[in-house]
């Protein structure tokens, strides 16, 4: 009985999600969550089959059309596709492939997160574009498509066919249109998916136009009229001007296509749109048209989904952490959940405005994500799951560490705690001063620099420099054998030798990070000329402000710190920057300001960046009129046309690959 009851709950609760998703492209869950629930469900419906419904959002696609926009019946049905999460669920979609049709080879495509679109021509005229919909009549969204200019009119085709594949909005035009929203007071888009379906089931095609949507084009129903495989049908779009996603390899099974996906995941985050999985399609398109359809998804194509960036978890406590500039943080004690494929525990809340802007609550569930190297982050509240035990959190007026009352400044979110000698003050720079963008002192992390403090051999920052006098001490403490503690040492000798940026970074003087440091360090290559430059001096060092420059003599002037750099000094920490010299003869970039855009084949962003640097190029992130050349890869979008609307001089990465091996 509980279980046909939580079948009722669960189908009421995935209706309701899925009208949000589908109709008002504004979802209250994450896609993970949703997923999560439907397995639940199906599970349960198998268990239960006398309680079968067809209308159970187990059994249907999408939500069904909106008002607003014409009814199409779709010739083919527009399906579903299974998923899949791992190795093992691709080997068994492998085996029942095989099993069936013979040993095959697997198309392998990116799972754009975008809107299905069905386009249909006739006699090489474009005459409609109609989304999924309920997968049997979908909305005619013709004029919206009309106005996606890497669409063509005409095709080289005589007859009537039709295309499918996404529309999907750049992370680009994401950026763009919620900065715009932000503006207007309007609701932002949650994420590429949502905004680019809004946006084509706008009912005024002038909107719709000015979403910088793009469009890749993946299936064509009756393909195997015309070719043999999934491959050929692709190669056939783009002989036609429909825009096919270069990504897209040919597979002689999982093992490799696996290999394949991992090599993908890496490259997710610098993709210029979001993906969400890959595809795996049986190539042969006899073989396809062999193996059919369930009623929901076809048999001969499954979907990868990446581990999910965005899930839905408990917040246990809200507690308080002070950093080392003083700066009082309140973070957010999670039940442990996967994001991204790791577990995460705690999240940051920033600041008091935040947790107050989003009402976070101890004891509500939240949506948390992580993407790429990003710290996970709070981003909603699911208030609708309330029971009305969750706490309000209260800011507390004292520090939780060193107990001095904590202050808020003028023109700031955030509290500081007042007290310089804070002991979570000193742990933290201590941390910071070692950590591997700065002395990188390895062995002198986070818990062994607290068991240092906490028995009084870390005392203050200069103290690293006497721990060779302090063995014996050291060997007293717990998982200190002879081999780290001499490891340790070593590492605290071999410090002393780093160059000057990573030292003023290890500092932590306000607004000076890794990269403002090495911009500075290449002006002021030591702490003696660093020390004897003023503020205008600084100012006039290019990327560098008033406040860093402010925020850098206050440093230098303050007593404690003099004391701090003068022991420094003293145990041999005084490094100098050798100042890179820049392979700037005989290079063309030398002296360009360079735009990178969309994915490079061969080199991440970064790699492509710092070779443009090292041969004498200034690398900026967006297209203006100071602009002097745009490198762009695959999929480039606004920033590209901007070029081109400007005149500016473009590169392909294959040009730009040349002249890169030519200087080398
Ligand atoms: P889907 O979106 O996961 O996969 C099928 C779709 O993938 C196809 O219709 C097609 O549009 C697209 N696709 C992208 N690239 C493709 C390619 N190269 N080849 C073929 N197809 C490609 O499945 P679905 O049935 O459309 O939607 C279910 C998904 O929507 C679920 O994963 C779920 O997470 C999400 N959803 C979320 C909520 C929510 O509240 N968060 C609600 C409903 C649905």
């Amino acid at each position: 009985m509980e279980e046909i009851n939580r079948i009722r709950e669960l189908r009421s609760l995935l209706h309701r999600y899925a009208i949000e998703y589908y109709r008002n492209d504004a979802p209250s869950v994450p896609d993970y969550e949703y997923d999560r629930l439907m397995e639940e469900l199906r599970a349960l419906e198998e268990k239960h089959p006398e309680v079968f419904d067809p209308n159970s959002p187990s059994q249907r696609v999408g939500a069904g059309p909106v008002d607003g926009f014409d009814k199409v019946v779709h010739e083919h049905p527009m399906l579903s596709m299974d998923n899949s999460y791992n190795f093992d669920d691709l080997k068994d979609f492998a085996r029942r492939v095989e099993s069936e049709a013979g040993k095959q080879e697997y198309e392998v495509e990116l799972k754009i997160d975008g809107l299905g679109i069905c386009l249909t021509y006739e006699n090489g005229r474009f005459v409609s574009g109609v989304t999924r919909g309920d997968g049997i009549t979908g909305e005619d969204v013709s004029s919206n498509v009309r106005t996606i200019r890497s669409i063509p009119m005409e095709i080289p085709f005589t007859g009537r066919i039709e295309i499918r594949g996404e529309v999907y909005m750049p992370k680009e035009s994401l950026a763009r249109i919620n900065a715009a929203q932000r503006e207007k007071g309007l609701p932002e888009f949650a994420n590429c998916r949502n905004a680019a379906a809004g946006s084509i089931r706008q009912l005024d095609p002038r909107i719709a136009a000015s979403r910088g949507l793009s469009a890749f084009w993946y299936h064509v129903p009756d393909a195997i009229r015309y070719v043999k495989t999934q491959k050929e049908a692709l190669d056939l779009l783009d002989s036609w001007g429909l825009i096919t996603n270069p990504v897209r390899v040919v597979l002689p099974d999982m093992d490799a296509v696996w290999a394949y996906i991992e090599t993908i995941a890496e490259k997710r985050p610098s993709l210029p749109y979001d993906i969400d999985g890959m595809v795996i399609k049986v190539n042969d398109l006899e073989t396809q048209r062999r193996l059919g359809n369930t009623a929901r998804a076809p048999r001969w194509e499954i979907a990868y989904k990446f581990p999910p960036e965005e899930v839905v978890t408990t917040v246990e406590d809200i507690l308080i952490t002070v950093g080392r500039t003083g700066r009082v943080t309140p973070t957010a004690k999670l039940t442990p959940v996967r994001v991204a494929g790791s577990i995460i525990t705690y999240s940051t809340l920033h600041n008091e405005d935040m947790i107050r802007e989003k009402d976070v609550r101890i004891g509500d569930s939240v949506v948390i994500r992580k993407a790429g190297d990003v710290i996970p982050e709070v981003i909603r509240v699911i208030k609708e799951r309330r029971k009305g035990t969750e706490k309000e959190f209260r800011y507390p007026e004292f520090c939780p560490v060193c107990h001095e009352r904590i202050i808020r400044l003028p023109g700031e979110s955030d509290y500081y705690c007042t007290n310089t000698d804070c002991p979570s003050r000193i742990v933290e720079s201590i941390i910071h001063f070692a950590s591997r963008d700065a002395m990188d002192i390895e062995g002198l992390g986070d818990k062994t620099v607290q068991m240092f403090h906490d028995a009084g051999l870390l005392e203050r920052l200069e103290d690293i420099y006497e721990l060779d006098k302090k063995t014996q001490e050291l060997l007293k403490l717990e998982k200190m054998g002879e081999k780290s503690v001499a490891n340790l040492i070593e590492a605290v000798y071999r410090s002393k030798k780093q160059p000057f940026h990573r030292l003023l970074n290890g500092l932590g003087i306000r607004h000076v990070g890794e990269k403002a440091a090495k911009v500075i360090a290449s002006y002021y290559p030591s702490l003696e000329d660093l020390e004897n430059a003023s503020k205008e001096d600084l100012t006039n060092i290019p990327d560098i402000g008033e406040a860093t420059a402010e925020s850098i003599t206050a440093f230098f002037r303050d007593e404690k710190n003099k004391a701090m750099l003068e022991s420094l000094k003293a145990h041999g920490v005084n490094p100098k920057e050798t100042v890179e010299k820049k392979e700037t003869s005989g290079s063309p970039f030398a002296g360009l300001t360079v735009v990178l855009t969309g994915s490079l084949t061969n080199y991440s962003r970064k790699e492509a960046g710092e070779l443009l640097e090292h041969y004498g190029a200034k690398v900026t992130g967006s297209v203006s009129k100071a602009t002097d050349l745009v490198v762009y890869g695959e999929a480039a979008g606004s920033k590209l046309t901007k070029a081109n609307a400007l005149g500016i001089r473009t590169m392909n990465e294959e040009e730009f690959e040349e002249i890169i091996k030519e200087l080398e």
